[in-house]
């Protein structure tokens, strides 16, 4: 089973992709998680993604593929996967595509949040130091860990290039799925348990 999480910055994607993970006994995969892997670790891929996600700015579809494909290759992602950030572009939407062949992409979930709620959103969200897992800073934290930080491209600048970034580059792919019947939209507004049973009803 593959699940695409679509979304702009801030909708919630990191947050429902893991409890939906969590849920249906898949593995998250999330191409943010995955590239802020690689800096800290100072890998080459990670070397030349960070000037681009310092400014909020894509990373090249030919890295972020590679780096995608090779993880849901894995043998822990045989049973499936919840993609979170990833296809960004229309260039890997059909990369994934013609990647996976006939099986494809099952679902693509939508959810959508107006602009307005995802600056001030983006600008509160702190991650667990050690499970990658948001939270408010008035949130308990209560993923088993301690230590929250903020991503350099959350703060404010980044973040309005993000949004951009979003509307001229990912949200193509609303329609792109659309065609193939595979989207059901979501209302990403509501609390964070109504926005999971929504999730994971739209599955069923
Ligand atoms: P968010 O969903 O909050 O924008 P992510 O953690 O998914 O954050 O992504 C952070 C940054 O990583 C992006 O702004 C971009 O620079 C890079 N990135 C992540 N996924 C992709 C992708 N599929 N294609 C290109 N760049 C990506």
């Amino acid at each position: 089973m593959l699940i695409v999480l679509l979304g702009p910055p801030g909708a919630g994607k990191g947050t429902q992709a893991k409890y939906i993970a969590e849920s249906l006994g898949l593995v998250h995969v999330a191409s943010g998680d995955l590239l802020r892997e690689h800096q800290a670790k100072g890998t080459d891929l990670g070397n030349e993604a960070k000037t681009y996600m310092e400014t909020g700015a894509l990373v090249p579809d030919d890295l972020v593929i590679r780096m995608v494909l090779d993880r849901i290759s894995e043998e822990d992602a045989l049973k499936g996967a919840v993609l979170d950030g990833f296809p960004r572009t229309e260039v890997q939407a059909k990369t994934l595509d013609g990647h996976l062949g006939e099986s494809g992409i099952d679902f693509v979930l939508l959810i959508e949040v107006p602009n307005g709620h995802l600056v001030e959103r983006i600008a509160n969200r702190r991650l667990c130091e050690t499970c990658q897992r948001p939270f408010a800073p008035w949130e308990t934290q209560n993923c088993g860990h301690e230590g929250l930080y903020q991503r350099d491209d959350d703060k404010a600048e980044a973040v309005i290039n993000r949004l951009k970034v979003y509307e001229s580059q990912t949200s193509p792919l609303i329609e792109y799925y659309q065609l193939q019947g595979k989207l059901k939209n979501i209302d990403g507004t509501n609390e964070i348990n109504v926005v999971t049973n929504d999730l994971l009803n739209a599955i069923k």
